[in-house]
């Protein structure tokens, strides 16, 4: 016996994202598999998706070599490229292909005399303002790489920072028309649309698309968006009811007193808490399922439990089961809850066990 907490991840729900993420446009799908599959559990997921993708996207060096170490073969990009000259050497033996964004990286990589010539994807800054080299110098850092026995070929590349705010086009517009002024002239194959714009913008589709967020079945956008309706959710975050408390009027429920009960209540104790990933910020209110009911949070989140409204729900006993986000309630709902996103929220998942469904 253990403490009732933990995720389901459907590895055929995955699957399905993918497929979808494929036939959406006839590019090749990068799947970004950073930050543990966006909590999902990399290894699983990777093996999962290996037939239905092009190749992986992880944030860093150590993130690729754990794949690499698990027998997965195909092409790893790395988003953030390397960060000291020691990469290198682990890079090219690994078969990595990494993001140049800044000068310093193109030094330490033309300094060095790698075993095989590394596919590079150079990043072009079209107005994300984070990495990325500025247009007017892009050309002249694309060709001295070219140029370079170092390199085998570059990837022109940018990253979106509003693509998900289709009633506000005119970043993502702007951003676009930059990339094609910029790479103008410049042979080769290009990269620029992330979830968002993999499901919303067509003329952001190109060589390489690389999705995340979608292939977890998981909406980037805030309203509702049709080509985002096939999704299927992948995680599920369960836990059961273990303990049930009836209250009367006016008292307070848990720590700092945040919540006080302003009728006679049924308060049930959930085992999950912010030490498994579930956010401390979620605010009074927030969704909770139980016994496939939606009922709601009252009180803070404690480290290891929480707390939720059963007056509504007087069958519900101990051992009513659970779902703090899944299909019937998205994780982006309760992100909004938490002034989060379901980004943080997926990644953050930690502590419980993840149990894996597959139909095959
Ligand atoms: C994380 C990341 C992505 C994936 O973004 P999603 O919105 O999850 O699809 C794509 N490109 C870059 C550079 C990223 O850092």
């Amino acid at each position: 016996m253990s403490r009732p907490a933990w995720a389901e991840v459907d590895l055929t729900a995955l699957q399905a994202n993918a497929r979808y993420a494929k036939a959406l446009h006839p590019g090749r799908l990068m799947a970004v598999v950073k930050a543990d599959a966006y909590g999902h559990g990399v290894l699983p997921v990777c093996r999962a998706l290996a037939p239905w993708v092009d190749g992986f996207a992880v944030a860093f060096l150590e993130e690729a070599l754990a794949l690499r170490e698990a027998g997965i073969s195909a092409p790893i990009l790395l988003l953030e490229g390397f960060f000291a000259a020691d990469e290198l050497e682990a890079i090219v033996a690994a078969d990595l292909q990494p993001v140049i964004h800044q000068p310093e990286q193109v030094d330490l990589l033309l300094a060095a005399s790698p075993a095989k010539p590394l596919r590079v994807w150079l990043k072009l800054d079209t107005g994300m303002h984070r990495l990325g080299f500025a247009p007017e110098q892009y050309a002249e850092i694309w060709q001295q790489l070219e140029a370079a026995p170092q390199v085998r070929e570059v990837v022109k590349m940018s990253h979106f920072a509003r693509a998900d705010e289709l009633e506000a086009p005119a970043a993502t517009e702007a951003q676009l028309a930059c990339f094609d002024r910029a790479t103008q002239g410049l042979p080769g194959p290009s990269s620029l649309a992330n979830s968002p714009a993999l499901l919303a913008w067509p003329a952001a589709c190109r060589d390489y698309n690389r999705a995340g967020l979608m292939l977890y079945g998981i909406s980037p956008f805030s309203a509702s968006v049709s080509s985002a309706k096939p999704l299927q959710p992948v995680m599920r975050f369960c836990s059961e009811i273990t303990a049930v408390r009836e209250l009367p009027a006016g008292v307070s429920i848990g720590y700092g007193a945040r919540f006080v009960t302003p009728r006679p209540m049924r308060v049930g104790v959930v085992a999950v808490g912010y030490a498994d990933g579930y956010p401390r910020h979620a605010r009074d209110g927030t969704p909770v399922q139980v016994a496939g009911q939606r009922t709601r949070l009252v009180g803070r989140i404690s480290m290891d439990m929480l707390t939720v409204d059963l007056t509504d729900l007087p069958e519900v006993g101990i051992g009513a089961p659970v779902v703090l986000w899944g299909d019937r309630l998205s994780v982006a709902e309760v992100a909004q809850w938490a002034d989060s996103i379901p980004y943080e929220l997926l990644s953050h998942l930690k502590r419980v066990p993840i149990r894996y469904l597959s139909t095959d």
